[in-house]
C-alpha cells in the first residue's frame, strides 16, 4: 500500500552544508601541488579535519606529518587550513622546505587582528577551544598578549593588566550562541572590553548553524556528517539538540548510522560540517532512503558564493610551469 502523508518518512536536508571556501581551497592546494611537483607532498597536520579527505589525499601521494622536522630537507610542505604560528614558517625556512600556506584567509584575518592589537599593547582574550590547532596558531602570533578563554565557564579566571585596553577575538568555528554568552559574561567583568573589528566566527560556521537551527525543531533526529576532531561539525550537533532535535549524531560515513537511532523517527535532519565532501552526504541520503526516508526536502537559508584563490606561492609555480 502507498504510504499516507502521516506515515511518509522524510529528510530535511540543510543548505548551506559541507565545503566552505577555505576548505575547498586547502584541498585544491594539495591536489594541485601533487600535480605540479609530483608525490610525495608533505602536509603538516590534517589539511582539513575530515577523515575521508585525508585518506583520499593520502592515496594520491600526500604524506601527513605533525611537525616540520618529519619533513625531509628541501621537500615541499603544505600548512593546513587552520593556520600556524609564525615560528612554523621559521622552522620551514631553516630546513629549506618549500612551504605552501593553505591557511584559510579568514583565519589569517584573525592573525592580523591579533598582531595589530598586540602591537598596540592590548590584552587579547582569545575565545576558543584549548588545544585546537587554529587557537595554537593564532595565540602564537603574540603569546605574551593573548590568553585563551575556553567558554563561559572560563571567564572568572581572566585577569588583565588594564581593563580599558582589552579586546576579544575568537576561533572561527565556535558556536555563535555560546560565544555571545561568553562575551556577555566577559563584559560584565570588563565593561570596556572591545569587540573584533569584524566577525571572527566565519560565514560558513554561522550559516551552517543557522540552517540547522531552523530545521532541528521539526526533526526527531539530526545527523551531522563530519569527523570527531572537526570543531564546526561538533558544534552543529550541539546546536541541533539545543534547538529542539530529540537527538543529534555525528558520523563520518553512512555505515555508522545505527537503525536504533531511526526507530520511531518520522523526520530526520541532515547536514555536514565545513570540511565534508558532499558525496558523503549523498551516501547518507541513500542509506536513509533504503530505510523508508524517501521524501527529501532541502531547506535553504543562505546562498554562498565566496571562493578564495590558491596560495600565491603555488599560483606562481603553476604559472611558471604552464
Ligand atoms: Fe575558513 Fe571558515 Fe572554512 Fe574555517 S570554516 S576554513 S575559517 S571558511
Amino acid at each position: 500500500a502507498e504510504a499516507t502523508p502521516e506515515t511518509r518518512k522524510r529528510v530535511l536536508l540543510a543548505k548551506p552544508r559541507g565545503y566552505c571556501a577555505g576548505v575547498d581551497r586547502a584541498v585544491q592546494t594539495v591536489e594541485e601541488a601533487l600535480k605540479l611537483y609530483g608525490a610525495p607532498i608533505y602536509v603538516r597536520k590534517q589539511i582539513v579535519h575530515n577523515k575521508h579527505v585525508v585518506s583520499t589525499l593520502e592515496q594520491q601521494g600526500a604524506i601527513f606529518v605533525e611537525e616540520n622536522e618529519e619533513v625531509p630537507e628541501g621537500a615541499t610542505v603544505i600548512f593546513s587550513a587552520h593556520g600556524v604560528a609564525p615560528e612554523v614558517y621559521v622552522q620551514a625556512k631553516e630546513r629549506s622546505l618549500r612551504a605552501i600556506d593553505a591557511t584559510c584567509p579568514l583565519v589569517t584575518k584573525v592573525h592580523h587582528e591579533a598582531r595589530r592589537f598586540a602591537a598596540d599593547d592590548y590584552d587579547i582574550l582569545l575565545i576558543g577551544h584549548e588545544g585546537h590547532e587554529e587557537v595554537i596558531g593564532t595565540a602564537g602570533e603574540a603569546p605574551a598578549h593573548i590568553q585563551l578563554v575556553d567558554g563561559p565557564d572560563s571567564v572568572d579566571q581572566v585577569t588583565v593588566r588594564d581593563p580599558s585596553k582589552v579586546v576579544w577575538l575568537s576561533q572561527t568555528t565556535l558556536s555563535v550562541d555560546e560565544t555571545m554568552e561568553t562575551v556577555a559574561r566577559l563584559k560584565q567583568r570588563l565593561p570596556l572590553l572591545q569587540s573584533p573589528p569584524s566577525d571572527d566566527i566565519c560565514y560558513a560556521t554561522s550559516n551552517r548553524q543557522h540552517v540547522v537551527k531552523q530545521i532541528a525543531a521539526d526533526c526527531d533526529v539530526v545527523i551531522v556528517v563530519g569527523s570527531r576532531n572537526s570543531s564546526n561539525s561538533i558544534r552543529l550537533v550541539e546546536v541541533a539538540v539545543d534547538a529542539g532535535a530529540r537527538a543529534g549524531y555525528l558520523v563520518d560515513y553512512a555505515s555508522e548510522i545505527s537503525d536504533e537511532w531511526l526507530a520511531g523517527a518520522t523526520t530526520v535532519g541532515l547536514t555536514s560540517g565545513a570540511s565534508v565532501p558532499d558525496e558523503l552526504v549523498m551516501q547518507v541520503l541513500d542509506h536513509l532512503a533504503e530505510r523508508g526516508f524517501t521524501d527529501v526536502a532541502e531547506v535553504t537559508t543562505a546562498d554562498e558564493r565566496l571562493t578564495f584563490s590558491l596560495p600565491q606561492e603555488l599560483k606562481r609555480d603553476m604559472k611558471a610551469a604552464a
